[in-house]
């Protein structure tokens, strides 16, 4: 019989299983909460496209896709409802209730909803950028890095996710070249001093990509001097690009008010200003973009929705965090 979720009412719809949503949902589940848990993609969210791990305590050092699988066979233990598909809208369904729609058209009724859908990859502006996604500019290095074994790579980006990927690239690649568009860093010192120590490492400071080179495959990148100006041709067989992440929010900008950036305002206890909804990890105002963090959120969020579902109670303002 086909898994018809919108035929029933859900306590608590969790969308989004990444670390957060999955902690989410095995605390809703254990906690006797009629749960289900939308999700597009696959287990894990941007963790599954890492390539490694070493500060999730009890991991000393495990692999993004491990890590992923593990939190899959988590779901599995507790005979999680899991449904793949994207969710379009939420919208109020009266009586503080929600519908959460589907791009399939479909309507899930519940009383709770916990948003984890985290962010997705800041894509590089260069031109030909586009031209060359899939075949040479890539956003996952431990997908892609092997395509290009042995060989000349650039990595984009000063921060922790830049220097953690050119490391895992150091070890497959003939060399790597970080271009960073100024001189300081945001990634954390010990993740630079790791990168820096490297010898097949170099960096490219004060530098952009203007311009991705190559027909059929990447050959090159133009190269802007961003206090000079000057451009210079740099020859390359992949661009690697981690410039930051963008909270997948879209679909919830009809209920909730978001900021600027379209992250979600929570207070101390991942509340929205909606009654029974909530939110954790990288969809969160001013988040730490840490998997410790959404999974401590995801438990938060989901002990505070089956408290919600008994008392009822909902502060009339909310005060955001931070
Ligand atoms: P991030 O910290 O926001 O860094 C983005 C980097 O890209 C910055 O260096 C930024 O330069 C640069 N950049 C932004 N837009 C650019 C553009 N258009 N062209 C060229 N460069 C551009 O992003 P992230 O590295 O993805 O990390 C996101 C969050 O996840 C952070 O909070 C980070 O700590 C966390 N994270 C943690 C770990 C870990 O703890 N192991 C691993 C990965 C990520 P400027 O500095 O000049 O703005």
């Amino acid at each position: 019989m086909e898994f018809a979720p919108w035929n029933e009412n859900w306590d608590t719809v969790v969308i989004g299983a990444g670390p957060g949503g999955v902690t989410a949902a095995i605390y809703a589940i254990r906690g006797e909460q009629k749960t289900l848990l939308i999700e597009k993609a696959y287990t894990g969210g941007q963790i599954a496209l890492t390539a490694e791990v070493e500060n999730y305590p009890g991991f000393p050092s495990v692999t993004g896709m491990e890590l992923a699988q593990r939190l899959d066979e988590h779901l599995r233990k507790f005979n999680t409802p899991i449904l793949n598909k994207t969710v379009e809208n939420i919208s109020e369904a009266g009586d503080r209730e929600y519908f959460v729609e589907l791009g399939t058209g479909e309507k899930v009724r519940t009383k709770n909803i916990i948003i984890s859908t985290g962010s997705s990859p800041d894509l590089l502006e260069a031109e030909n950028a586009k031209k060359h996604y899939g075949r040479g500019v890539s956003y996952c290095a431990v997908c892609d890095g092997p395509f290009f074994k042995g060989q000349d790579v650039i990595i984009v980006g000063g921060g922790d996710a830049a220097m953690e990927e050119a490391q895992y690239l150091a070890s497959v690649c003939r060399k790597v070249t970080l271009v960073h568009r100024r001189e300081g860093f945001r990634a954390q010192p010990i993740a630079i001093t790791r990168t820096q120590a490297l010898p097949n490492v170099e960096f490219k400071l004060n530098r952009v990509i203007t311009r991705v080179l190559g027909d059929e495959k990447v050959e090159g990148v133009i190269l802007r001097n961003t206090q000079t100006g000057e451009e210079e041709k740099y020859p390359t067989a992949a661009v690697f690009v981690f410039i930051g992440h963008t909270p997948n929010t879209k679909f919830a900008a009809n209920l909730l008010k978001l900021s600027d950036t379209g992250e979600i305002y929570v207070d101390g206890r991942q509340r929205t200003e909606k009654p029974g909804v909530f939110a954790v990890g990288d969809v969160t105002y001013l988040s730490h973009r840490q998997m410790t963090i959404s999974v401590g959120e995801g438990a938060t969020a989901a002990i505070e929705a089956g408290r919600y579902l008994i008392t009822g109670d909902w502060p009339e303002t909310l005060v955001p965090k931070h």
